[in-house]
């Protein structure tokens, strides 16, 4: 405990207390002196804050240096997960009546982050809104009502704010406005309204047209109307845009073949497929057509497997293997099936993506990291086994 308070407290704490101590308060005569900072130093070792804070407050009245460590405090009590005593010190600081405006604003920024850490969102939103309207801390404080919106689900709210933080920062929000569309769109879709979930997700994707998700999902509201060519376009653009999305795409797309009847289109898109990306994904699906067919494909897979070892092509050619007439004959069949069962079985457990930003790699795509909260940092990984 006392490390983490060396780390957390002792440390910055200890530079502003010097840089206190150097300064002096001669109009006051009340410096901090060596005693006092030695005594300050004791409370902070012994982990009682409480000590801590009325030493300080002892140490020199509310002039504006001592406010300063007040904020340095507070900010480390909230980092800490000690919103309470963050809390304490920014609502006491902001009740003396001599702060200096700038440090008020500080205060009011500070608080405004405490109380969006404790839940209280609204107090949290009120204040940020009123420091930007006042033109005091406005990108900070638009961002922390962006995430405010986010967090609960307001996604037309989140889109007005990043318009607003737009023109604060001089910095377009395209790419993340496109994602609210997206919510919206699924939101609407959700609830069946298909005619708004497509305009929504049309307006995603003029929003930001490298937009995966938003292709993802004209992809599949179009399916889902019968239009299989238009929805084929629409997936292929998704894979054009970024290759590794191609295990989101390459079923939908045969689905759209068969209801289309266009073979011929699916596998020019495995063609490209092949070119576009390492993935051994379009080596199975070429496998699964030419057995649609009858044909014999253990020996398809065996170079495939050559070139693009994959752990799905793997299980397919155990598979395939499995029921070869020589394999049954020297009883290696059996081998066969236990070694793609375990195949299929790490298959299910490893997960399927990750997200580029923190490392987060769940079983299902989100489109905002659990973890880390960005949006669109999460990609399919890649079947394909490396050494
Ligand atoms: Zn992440």
């Amino acid at each position: 405990m006392i490390d983490a308070l060396f780390s957390w407290l002792l440390l910055p704490l200890g530079f502003a207390l010097g840089w206190a101590l150097s300064r002096g308060y001669p109009h006051q005569g009340r410096a901090i002196t060596p005693e006092k900072l030695g005594g300050l130093v004791t409370h902070l070792v012994s982990d009682n804050p409480d000590e801590t804070l009325a030493a300080l407050s002892e140490a020199a009245e509310m002039d504006s240096s001592a406010a300063e460590m007040h904020l340095t405090l507070g900010n480390l009590f909230r980092k800490r997960g000690e919103v309470d005593r963050a809390l304490h010190i920014h609502e006491d600081l902001l009740a003396r009546p001599n702060l200096p405006p700038e440090l008020r604003n500080q205060a009011r920024f500070e608080l405004a982050q405490d109380y969006h850490k404790a839940g209280l969102m609204d107090r949290a939103e009120e204040i940020s809104l009123a420091l930007a309207a006042e033109g005091q801390y406005t990108v900070p404080s638009l961002e922390l009502v962006r995430t405010i919106y986010e967090q609960g689900r307001d996604w037309e709210q989140a889109i007005r704010i990043s318009r607003r933080i737009e023109s604060a920062k001089g910095e377009s929000k395209r790419e993340v406005i496109a994602q609210y569309y997206c919510e919206l769109a699924e939101e609407a879709r959700a609830r069946k309204d298909a005619a708004a979930a497509l305009d929504l997700a049309e307006r995603a994707a003029s929003e930001d047209p490298s937009c995966i998700r938003a292709q993802l999902l004209l992809g599949a509201l179009q399916e889902a109307a019968g239009e299989g060519a238009e929805a084929a376009k629409h997936y292929r653009l998704a894979f054009e845009r970024d290759p590794r999305f191609l295990p989101e795409v390459i079923e939908p797309l045969r689905r759209c073949a068969e209801k289309t009847g266009d073979a011929e289109a699916y596998l020019l898109f495995l063609q490209d497929a092949k070119e576009m990306s390492p993935s051994s994904l379009p080596i199975l699906a070429e496998a699964h057509l030419m057995r649609q067919e009858g044909l014999e494909v253990a020996d398809y897979l065996a170079q495939g497997l050559e070139t693009r070892p994959g752990r799905a092509v793997l299980a397919e050619f155990l598979e395939v293997l499995e029921h070869q007439p020589g394999v049954v004959a020297a009883g290696l069949d059996k081998p066969a099936a236990s070694l793609r069962s375990a195949i299929r079985k790490l298959m299910e457990t490893t997960p399927r993506y990750r997200c580029s930003h923190c490392g987060f790699s769940p079983r299902q795509l989100f489109w905002q990291c659990p973890s880390c909260k960005q949006w669109a940092t999460t990609t399919p990984i890649d079947d394909v086994l490396k050494s």
